[in-house]
């Protein structure tokens, strides 16, 4: 008789490893700081691992730190099916951003040795290394490092601001690890990638809707603005003569606001960071540095927002001050394997859970995984869409439904 991975999910167990995960990093209200190779992230990892190797599931590490665990299938030379997530995250946080994806991925493995399923592929459940970029620049180190487009040797090298590198840091990981545990150099792309995460929107919680079927990632640009004046006394430049770089600054984001008044909400532009040199209160400022995040889902809407981002600096260059633009960050959007988003709705629509297609606003290590194999990701409703903060809160039957469907999509794809 066919078995169904989904009938051995238990939301009690999911729900008890997430609370036991809040542990690691515990700050006040709840919330947790588990910033990437810190202690608590790596006891966080050491915990996983345990209840890994009570299940007798493989471990194995790559050079980056990902964590890699492993229920075999009957072909163990067959590409795996992979799901995962991450365990760091921001400086204050709460306990589903990345967690539910490891801790729901875990619970999948647990359901099918539970249920005595053996699938034909082995399915794995991976932590990636330092998603959030808070600790170590730049974010989605470890996946990005897994499907190439980040070099390892120059991520090893990467400082946090207290100068600690990732090389270094890496070396706390060898605390957890046992010595049956596999140190690989690389692992192999896997046959399929799915990740679920908390929407970390409101879209699935106002329409009461228990999954997200999540059809793509929004493509990003971030650029950095240069406004230069000249310095000058506060008290004796006459206001006709002089270069404020400040005054142009204002000017020019407030033509880039108006540019980007978007009544459909579709482009999101932000401006995160403005500093102004040298920051004296009684100097004309004479520098001024901002940056522009610049996000939509189709990538010929971000083509002309790039091209009006352009245009209005080039506009404000030399009245009087001059001003220019580098982009430092270009990622075309992401869509997902059309078969995996269809096979997501199936499995949703098997379990009678109601669902819808939505895009993802934020990055994820999926974004990165698209890059090696065809990829999907499931999104479950989080409280007011709140995440990146002590306040963010899931309910226990939504990760459960989630985790549902994973494990039924996890189960078909390991058995082709
Ligand atoms: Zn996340």
């Amino acid at each position: 008789m066919y078995k169904t991975a989904s009938t051995g999910v238990q939301a009690e167990r999911l729900w008890s490893r997430h609370v036991q995960m809040s542990q690691f990093g515990r700050i006040c209200d709840g919330g947790v700081n588990r910033q990437a190779l810190t202690r608590e992230e790596v006891d966080a990892r050491g915990q996983l691992l345990g209840w890994a190797r009570e299940r007798g599931f493989r471990v194995a590490v790559d050079a980056i730190g990902n964590l890699f665990i492993t229920r075999a299938g009957r072909e163990p030379n067959l590409s795996s099916i992979m799901t995962g997530s991450h365990l760091d995250t921001q400086p204050a946080a709460g306990n589903f951003d990345g967690a539910y994806g490891v801790l729901a991925g875990f619970e999948v493995l647990e359901a099918l040795s539970d249920l005595g399923i053996t699938t034909r592929r082995s399915v794995q459940t991976t932590v990636w290394t330092n998603e959030e970029g808070v600790r170590f620049a730049p974010g989605l180190m470890g996946s990005g490092v897994f499907t190439g487009s980040l070099a390892l040797t120059q991520m090893l090298q990467s400082r946090a601001p207290d100068g600690v590198s990732v090389a270094e840091a890496l070396t706390g990981l060898e605390r957890i690890l046992r010595p049956g545990d596999e140190r690989l150099q690389h692992v192999p792309a896997p046959h399929t990638y799915i990740e679920a995460h908390i929407e970390q929107g409101p879209v699935l919680e106002e329409r009461g809707v228990a999954v997200g079927v999540v059809t793509g990632i929004q493509g990003i640009r971030l650029y950095e603005v240069e406004v230069t004046g000249e310095e000058g006394h506060a008290g004796t430049v006459p206001v006709g003569a002089r270069k404020d770089a400040l005054r142009a600054a204002v000017r020019l984001s407030n033509s880039l606001y108006a540019e980007f008044a978007d009544p459909g909400e579709e482009t999101r532009f932000t401006i995160g960071r403005f500093t102004v040199a040298p920051g004296g209160r009684s100097t004309i400022p004479g520098r001024v540095e901002f940056s522009i995040d610049l996000r939509h889902p189709e990538l010929s809407v971000l083509e002309i927002a790039e091209r009006k981002t352009i245009d209005t600096i080039d506009e404000c260059n030399g009245r009087p001050c001059a001003a220019s633009v580098t982009r430092v960050l270009a990622r075309k959007p992401t869509y997902f394997a059309p078969h995996v988003i269809e096979l997501i709705s199936a499995e949703s629509r098997r379990l009678e859970l109601p669902h819808l297609h939505l895009p993802s606003g934020a990055g994820h290590d999926a974004m990165m995984l698209s890059d090696a194999c065809p990829t999907g990701m499931i999104f479950v409703p989080c409280k007011e869409g709140i995440s990146h903060s002590v306040r963010e809160s899931a309910r226990k039957e939504d990760l459960a439904a989630g985790a549902r469907v994973l494990a039924n999509v996890l189960q078909k794809l390991a058995m082709q």
